[in-house]
């Protein structure tokens, strides 16, 4: 039988890289599964100005430096993705095409991806006027104008996040009305810099290497027009990434992992642990972007990575 390591890693993104680290300098010479190709959102993201320490970063770079650090400590990186689990009974396996690895713990930290209207001309302009983060880079757009689309709370809070930074928002919903929540949608109507574009929808991002516009379709009348805009943010919702966990681990509706603490928060049905990343298996941890749909960004991915490992090295302790 091939040796049981102490702990498997599940995901390369910063939830992940940061919970190797912390396993690694406590001597749990963790494995992780970094998916293939490896990094997560933040690859997909060009300048980074909100993480602590670096002032301007690509986000690519960041991740590579991040994979840097880890690797001094000593983990073992595979970047595979993950095609099987098994986690009703420890050791748990965890299978990629290549190898077959079983482990006392587990951290998933599988992340998740936003959605995209998947235009082409979109996808060619991501992080050059395309964006799924107004958080994150909103403040490229100071004095600029701007375009949401959606109708959940995730575009009202986007477009509001805007106003702080552009000249004019456009909300354009494909709706005549929003799901969001009412105080939400409240604030968003009131707003003087909003516009609201209702029940439209986007057919072209228009730029060769910039935003410079977007080709709008009302689905009401079939009419077409185009708006001049720098920048297009998507608020239409984020998938997580954890199909493969879905019938071992409790999950929300959304598919989102619930840890000990996220299902205290969302008022569910309580996971009897002491640690707060733990999930409802007993040794299985995760991290990052798949348990946490509120706050999704990098900096607190690495903070939930750093308390999903110190949860493995006490709950390894105590085995
Ligand atoms: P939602 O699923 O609630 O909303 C997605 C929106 O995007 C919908 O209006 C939907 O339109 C629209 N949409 C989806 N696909 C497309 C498409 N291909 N083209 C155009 N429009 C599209 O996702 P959210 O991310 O907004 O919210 C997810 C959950 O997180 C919700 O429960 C929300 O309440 C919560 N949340 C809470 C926040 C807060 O309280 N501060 C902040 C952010 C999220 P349609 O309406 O036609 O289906």
């Amino acid at each position: 039988m091939s040796e049981i390591k102490d702990v498997v890693i599940i995901g390369g993104g910063p939830a992940g890289l940061a919970a190797a680290l912390y396993t690694s300098r406590a001597n749990l010479k963790p494995v992780m599964f970094a998916g293939s190709p490896p990094g997560g959102q933040l690859t997909l993201t060009s300048d980074v100005e909100n993480y602590l320490g670096f002032d301007s970063i690509l986000g690519p770079e960041l991740i590579n430096k991040m994979r840097a650090h880890v690797a001094k400590f000593g983990v073992t990186i595979f970047d595979e993705n993950v095609t099987s689990v098994e986690l009703n009974q420890a050791p748990f396996k965890i299978k990629s095409i290549d190898r077959e690895v079983m482990a006392k713990s587990v951290i998933i930290a599988t992340g998740a991806k936003a959605l995209w209207l998947n235009l082409e001309s979109e996808q060619r302009l991501k992080g050059k006027g395309v964006s799924a983060c107004a958080t994150c880079d909103g403040f490229f757009f100071k004095n600029k104008i701007v375009a949401v689309v959606g109708g959940g709370d995730t575009a009202m809070e986007e477009a509001l996040t805007l106003t702080k930074f552009a000249t004019k928002v456009y909300l354009i919903h494909r709706k005549d009305s929003f799901r969001a929540s009412k105080i939400m949608q409240d604030r968003v109507l009131k707003h003087e810099k909003i516009e609201v574009v209702w029940s439209t929808v986007v057919t072209e991002v228009l730029g060769e290497n910039r935003v410079e516009g977007l080709k709008l379709q009302n689905l009401k009348d079939n009419t077409t027009k185009e708006l001049k805009l720098d920048g297009l943010f998507l608020g239409i919702g984020h998938k997580p990434d954890t199909e493969l966990f879905k019938d071992c681990v409790k999950l929300d509706e959304k598919g989102y992992i619930l840890t000990a603490v996220m299902a205290a928060w969302e008022g569910k049905e309580k996971i009897a642990s002491t640690y707060q990343t733990s999930t409802s298996v007993e040794g299985v941890f995760a991290a990052g972007d798949c348990v946490d749909h509120v706050y999704r960004q990098a900096a607190t991915a690495v903070g939930m990575g750093v308390a999903a490992a110190l949860d493995v090295e006490r709950w390894l302790e105590l085995q």
